[in-house]
């Protein structure tokens, strides 16, 4: 598939919202918080944090909204979301 360069000059400029990305979200209800987060060691940016076993907490300065810790949480307390 050929790269759509139309497309990606007419979003230079746009916000995340604008362009319909998705961003990190913790499912505080959704975690039992009763042990070690796996996406902390995960996380390729050290965007994720967590003070003993209470849900993690993202820094958006770091998290480049990968997904990748998505994978790592089995009750699905981390998901990406539309802005
Ligand atoms: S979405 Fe990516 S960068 Fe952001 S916290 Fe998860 S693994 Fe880290």
């Amino acid at each position: 598939m050929a790269f759509d360069f139309k497309q990606f000059f007419s979003s230079l400029g746009k916000t995340s919202e604008e362009l319909g990305e998705k961003t990190l979200v913790v499912k505080k209800n959704r975690c039992p918080q009763n042990h070690r987060c796996p996406a902390i060691s995960a996380c390729p940016s050290g965007a994720l944090s967590q003070r003993g076993n209470a849900a993690p907490v993202v820094n958006y300065k770091k998290c480049t909204s990968c997904g990748k810790c998505t994978r790592y949480c089995i009750t699905r307390a981390l998901k990406m979301e539309r802005a």
